[in-house]
């Protein structure tokens, strides 16, 4: 017994998708499965083969209802008004010890939503989605993730010739804030309110059930991707293409495109080369979350009145903030929230700014300031001189050195996904050499440990990388 079953999505109205069946490959070829999801979600007992054979198509799964959604959104700022899963399907889903998750196939042929495009992804750009999945997961942070890549050699145009591939990737939703966005312009509020129900019947486990259900719901929204967003300015993480249709509304991060983990700390930095106007720099990700939250809330302005969204939305900030304090104060090993940590932190950002540190370094280095050894990054005159008002700031704390070591290496990672990592891995597994991508699964997915033996993954990008362009195609 296979047990993905039809998504309750199947149930509703068909203005809601396209049932459809989807073109797996002739000559299909596992790239990759991911071991340790396939367990949580309880099929560990089918082997890669046959679940090869059935993500491909070639073994069915009766009475199974796959789906392409219809969506629209704001891609940088821009109503686009119709969108959808161009070259995805919602296969089912699956009852996990964690609650229902979607299992969606991205690059699995055309649908009605796939305007110019031929419905494929291409290897690279699923190896860069299923890499960074469990990068986040790793780091804690809600995200999709990726079951199994199946590899083929058909061949799809993007700026060259590349192999299509399909990724078999789970998450506790599709629906995205284009999906409301949809229904509302064109001017189906009853549409926008069936939605809206299937949300809270479906998700109800992820917010409370008080008297106005929908405040309650969009109020959720608001909330979860202020933390999400905090999450990913704590770990340097720029998204690159943050249009409505790839927020989820369950504040997951999702449809990995051009993102980029930030290396020297930069506050401009934007990862997506085709984003020239900078929209979705990594500073201004914050901003554009709730830009994006009140563009949902416009969505749902037939549910929700205009002055409790506005309330609603004003909340955004708060738990942005918060979140991100006391994640920063985590990433320094303090645990009481003092006046001057603020400062303390914007110090440090700043002179990693001025010098042009390496984020993720830096932090994970910070252990060493507590002891009074040199710690490779901090070692200017400045620097030095913050480390004093960091140390003066742990003689608050009444923790042991041990343990406040042990808690600043559980939150800073030594590990992050560096562009030409990911870059080699897919070099290699173009060749059908896959074994780079296992390694880099391995430490990727187990980020604060040390790793020894692949301690050249923690050093900064080599000289060859830095200026590498990666292909915002997929
Ligand atoms: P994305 O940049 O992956 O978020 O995609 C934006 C929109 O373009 C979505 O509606 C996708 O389904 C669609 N799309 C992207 N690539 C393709 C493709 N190769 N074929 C068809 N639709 C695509
Ligand atoms: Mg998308």
């Amino acid at each position: 017994m296979i047990p993905i079953k039809p998504h309750a999505y199947a149930e509703l109205a068909q203005d809601f998708y396209n049932l459809q069946n989807w073109q797996g490959f002739d000559s299909p070829l596992l790239v990759v499965e991911n071991a340790e999801l396939k367990k949580e979600l309880g099929l560990e007992n089918i082997e890669k083969q046959k679940l090869l054979d059935i993500f491909n198509g070639s073994l069915s799964i009766e009475n199974l209802r796959p789906l392409s959604m219809v969506y629209s959104g704001h891609q940088f700022g821009q109503y686009v008004e119709q969108l959808g899963d161009g070259r995805g399907l919602l296969l089912g889903q699956i009852d996990s010890s964690e609650g229902s998750v979607d299992i969606h196939l991205k690059g699995a042929g055309k649908t009605p939503y796939s305007r110019f495009g031929d419905g494929r992804a291409v290897l690279r750009s699923v190896i860069r989605e299923y890499l960074c999945g469990e990068a986040m997961h790793a780091l804690s942070i809600p995200t999709s993730r990726a079951l199994m890549i199946i590899g083929s050699d058909e061949m799809v145009i993007r700026e060259k010739s590349e192999t299509a591939a399909m990724l078999a990737r789970t998450a506790k939703t599709h629906i995205r804030f284009g999906n409301f966005e949809y229904y509302h312009y064109n001017k189906k509020p009853e549409h926008v309110k069936v939605l809206a129900d299937f949300c809270i019947d479906n998700y109800s486990t992820y917010f409370s059930r008080t008297k106005n259900i929908y405040e309650e719901f969009f109020r959720s929204v608001v909330k979860q991707t202020a933390i999400m967003i905090a999450q990913w300015q704590a770990c340097g993480f720029n998204h690159g293409v943050m249009n409505t249709d790839n927020m989820s509304i369950l504040g997951e991060t999702f449809d990995y495109g051009p993102y980029g983990f930030m290396e020297d700390y930069l506050p401009t930095y934007v990862c997506n080369h085709s984003d020239h106007q900078g929209r979705y720099a990594f500073k201004n990700q914050p901003y554009i979350g709730l830009w994006n939250c009140s563009a949902l809330g416009h969505a749902l302005s037939s549910l929700i009145s205009e002055e409790a969204q506005g309330e609603i939305l004003q909340t955004y900030e708060e738990i942005f903030q918060s979140t991100l304090a006391k994640l920063f104060r985590e990433k320094l090993g303090l645990k009481q929230d003092q006046s001057e940590d603020a400062a303390l932190i914007q110090g440090l950002l700043d002179i990693m700014e001025s010098e042009k540190l390496d984020y993720t370094n830096t932090f994970r280095n910070l252990t060493q300031a507590l002891t009074n050894k040199i710690t490779p990054e901090l070692d200017s005159a400045v620097a030095k001189s913050w480390i004093v008002s960091f140390q003066e700031r742990q003689t608050k704390e009444g923790l042991s050195l041990d343990k406040k070591v042990i808690s600043m290496n559980q939150v800073n990672p030594k590990f992050i996904l560096r562009n030409y990592m990911a870059q080699e891995t897919i070099e290699a597994a173009e060749n059908n050499d896959f074994s780079a991508l296992e390694t880099l699964i391995i430490i990727l997915s187990k980020p604060f440990e040390e790793h020894e033996e692949f301690q050249n993954f923690a050093n900064k990008s080599p000289a060859w990388a830095k200026d590498l362009e990666i292909s915002c195609s997929s």
